[in-house]
């Protein structure tokens, strides 16, 4: 292995140079170059590797402290000997403090303290340089733990959110996506966007207000259970910079996909919670709620009517002679019009309108804001709009349904109570049948 060190000698007097040089050459295992300018140095470091650079701080090119600062920008580890033309100890101690590790008096330069310079030099860059390799490890852990401990505070925040029973999926989600650009050493920068396909978020998406598509992006599928659920995916707006050779630290990474995953989960509960709730609520041939069911959401429309003064009605339904549809036809034709005779309800009605199966064939619907008048047009419509339909039904000719319907308007300034009510709608929907059935009766 060569101990031959490269010098570099930076100086323009060619006087000056000739001296140095001499003296230079004197010492064991050194190869020095000699440059006339900062320029020719700085290209010079370009090709060749040096131990050590000679330099002159007057140059044609630059001037003072300038030299220093601009050689030790371009060559931050190498070691760097000052040369000063007169015994200026402020020059002298400014050429450290920007860079230099040592410094010599032209008029004094002789081969021995020429090889004291260079070894102490050498040496004191490699110190520092160890220094500023420690220093910045240092650097680089802390800002490590400092993301771990931020990506944790996100994840509990966010396990917080979705675990609690308070709160509804589509706040715990939108305080989900708030969360996690905590996660981040950047947050402000940072937009999130969270997409549910299973229909358990209205409107299926949240996201920040600064979500954009950018290719700053990380992106993580949500399951839940085995099933795809949606997808989170979080953007930065302009580019950040690269941890390593890499755009994201696998951390990140992994924070994202944790954070999938316990979407996923509390997606996954949210369904199952779902169909409890609709197994308890909803009757499972036609979908309309269940009896009870009804009675509980009407219940509560009608209280919430007389509050504040507004109209409501009730329709009873009744599908005429469906008793023969089941003899003639079979109960799976009688299962069929049940629920074609729902459908062509909903055809009809309004979103907040509330239909329930009560029993048999027996339905009633609720109406809210809505007074007697524009109820028995609504009647009308389901009597209508069901006469004109022909069913298809498996195993025989289309069938062809009616229906008889009572009305009432709920007395909400009598103080008049659900059950009573549907009583007199029910009365009407006796009198409709009594008078020839496929008609609609208003209450008395
Ligand atoms: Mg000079």
């Amino acid at each position: 292995m060569s101990n031959v060190q490269h010098a570099l000698l930076v100086e323009d007097s060619a006087t000056q140079a000739l001296l140095t040089l001499a003296e230079l050459e004197k010492l064991p295992d050194i190869e020095v170059e000699h440059a006339v300018s900062l320029a020719a140095a700085l290209e010079a470091i370009c090709r060749t590797r040096f131990d050590v650079v000679f330099l002159d701080l007057t140059l044609p090119d630059s001037v003072g402290e300038e030299t220093v600062k601009r050689f030790c920008d371009a060559a931050p580890d190498l070691a760097v000997v000052v040369l000063t033309n007169h015994d200026d100890d402020a020059q002298a101690l400014q050429s450290l403090e920007q860079g230099a590790q040592d410094y010599m008096l032209k008029g004094r330069i002789d081969a021995q303290s020429l090889s004291r310079s260079l070894r102490y030099s050498i040496q004191r860059k490699r110190a520092e340089i160890s220094v500023r390799d420690a220093r910045d490890e240092a650097l680089r852990a802390n800002r490590q733990l400092e993301r771990r401990m931020r990506q944790i505070n996100c994840l509990y925040g966010v396990s917080r959110a979705l675990e609690s029973p308070e709160l509804p999926l589509r706040v715990a989600m939108e305080e989900v996506v708030s969360l996690i650009p905590s996660a981040w050493l950047r947050p402000e920068s940072i937009g999130v966007r969270l997409t549910c396909l299973n229909g358990l978020l209205p409107g299926g998406i949240v996201e920040t207000s600064d979500f954009m598509d950018t290719q700053w992006r990380l992106e993580a599928q949500v399951f839940a259970g085995a099933r795809p659920a949606g997808r989170i995916e979080i953007c930065w707006p302009e580019s950040r910079p690269p941890e390593g050779d890499e755009a994201f630290a696998v951390s990140e990474r992994d924070l994202v996909r944790e954070l999938a995953r316990r979407v996923g989960q509390a997606l996954e509960r949210a369904c199952v919670q779902k169909e409890l709730v609709q197994l308890a609520t909803v009757d499972f041939l036609t979908a309309a709620y269940n009896r009870r069911h009804f009675m509980a959401v009407t219940g509560a429309e009608v209280q919430r009517a007389g509050r504040y003064g507004r109209p409501l009605s009730l329709l009873m339904l009744d599908i005429d002679h469906f008793k023969r549809i089941n003899d003639e036809r079979g109960h799976a034709a009688g299962d069929e019009a049940l629920k074609a005779f729902v459908i062509v309800c909903r055809e009809v009605l309004r979103d907040q309108d509330i239909v329930g199966r009560m029993g048999g064939e027996e339905f009633a619907i609720a109406l809210p804001e809505t007074a007697m008048e524009a109820a028995l047009v609504v009647a009308g419509r389901v009597r209508a709009h069901l006469a004109e339909m022909e069913l298809p039904v498996s195993g025989g000719a289309p069938l062809r349904l009616t229906t008889s319907i009572g009305v009432a308007e709920c007395k909400i300034r009598d103080g008049e109570g659900l059950e009573a009510c549907l009583g007199r709608a029910d009365a009407a929907l006796y009198r409709a049948k009594a008078l020839g059935r496929d008609r609609v009766e208003a209450a008395e």
